[in-house]
């Protein structure tokens, strides 16, 4: 009997794969990926899916990683069933999910899904009416076992037709990771990753950043991996410029500035790199060079000398300005904020 279990790699999914394991059950692991996921992020490329990939390995079965970014920003711009208390559309997250899982679970001849899914552990959707309407809508009613939660749940069909034993599954409910740390204790588990893993959605200030690419009209992968990368600050309806908060950050927005975004940087003295996108007119363009004064070493000095260049010109202006005050950059935060 073959099933698919979808392996996040945090504590949860990696206890219902262990357990699952040892129904004899002949597993492929799906992992999911997107680009807001927090887990193991500096890791590698993989992001979750290298915690993913040492669950699998660990337990012996084989992962497939599916990217999901493409189908997950059309998700994050309209959401269906809406968002829960940020950006996180998280019913709709799961629906894509379960359907892509169901795919696969067709394509190989997997007879049913299982997921590391606890009754009321999360408002918006691992409550029992939640579950429900995500499995319906990927078409997997009955289909879907979670084991560590299934004695609180009706049976689903594997149960049903005898190809898992109900008797083993558990009746794990709510927020408490207690129950789950006691069962990897159990089941030899020491090493579980993920634990404060998340996703960016959920995150207030990150979620003001994206509904502003959303209400832009902006969100792609450069601006969501620009976002991701340093300070954010709207000028105007049409630009925005993003400012490195260390030097990795000023390396990956060097890395990602393209061809007709503008670059900021400090003359003679230390401060960061900014990445400005958009149009920017004169008076602008001073703006940002003010914003980058704000965050160089002055060593008291009031003044500094920003240049900037449009890519892919490699010559470029220098100003000499004065730095934003914090009021005027709270103003420009509020505004990225009230979008
Ligand atoms: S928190 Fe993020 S990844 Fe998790 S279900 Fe919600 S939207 Fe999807």
């Amino acid at each position: 009997m073959k099933a698919i279990i979808l392996l996040s790699g945090g504590l949860d999914s990696t206890l219902a794969a262990e357990l699952m394991s040892r129904e004899g059950l002949e597993l492929l692991a799906v992992n999911f990926k997107t680009p807001f996921c927090l887990c193991d992020r500096h890791s590698s490329n993989l992001g979750c899916g290298s915690n993913a990939h040492r669950v699998a390995e660990a337990i012996g079965i084989d992962l497939k990683i599916i990217n999901a970014t493409k189908d997950f920003l059309e998700v994050l711009q309209k959401p269906e069933h809406g968002y829960g208390a940020n950006m996180n559309p998280c019913i709709d997250c799961r629906i894509l999910f379960f359907r892509k899982s169901k795919e696969l679970m067709d394509e190989i001849g997997a007879s049913f899904i299982i997921t590391g899914e606890v009754l009321g552990q999360r408002p918006m959707s691992q409550f029992r009416r939640q579950m429900d309407l995500i499995e319906k809508e990927a078409g997997l009613e009955g289909l879907v076992v979670r084991p560590l939660s299934a004695k609180l749940l009706p049976p689903t069909i594997p149960e049903k037709n005898g190809w898992i034993s109900r008797e083993r599954m558990l009746d794990i409910a709510g927020r408490s990771r207690k129950p789950q740390m006691a069962l990897a204790k159990d089941l030899g588990i020491n090493d579980y990753p993920c634990a404060a893993g998340g996703c960016l959605l959920t995150d207030p200030e990150f979620a003001n950043r994206i509904r502003d690419l959303i209400k832009h009209d902006e969100l792609d992968m450069q601006n969501i991996d620009l976002l991701k990368a340093g300070r954010y600050f709207r000028l105007s309806q049409s630009a925005k410029v993003i400012v490195g908060r260390n030097e990795n950050e000023n390396k990956m927005l060097t890395l990602l500035a393209k061809e007709g975004d503008y670059l900021f940087g400090p003359v003679s003295i230390n401060g960061p790199i900014a990445v400005g996108k958009g149009a920017f007119t004169l008076d602008l363009l001073e703006v940002a060079c003010r914003i980058v004064a704000r965050y160089c070493d002055r060593d008291g000095e009031i003044d500094a000398d920003i240049s900037y260049k449009r890519l892919p010109d490699s010559e470029g202006k220098m100003i000499n300005t004065n730095f934003l005050d914090d009021e005027e950059l709270a103003r420009l935060r509020t505004l990225t904020a009230a979008t």
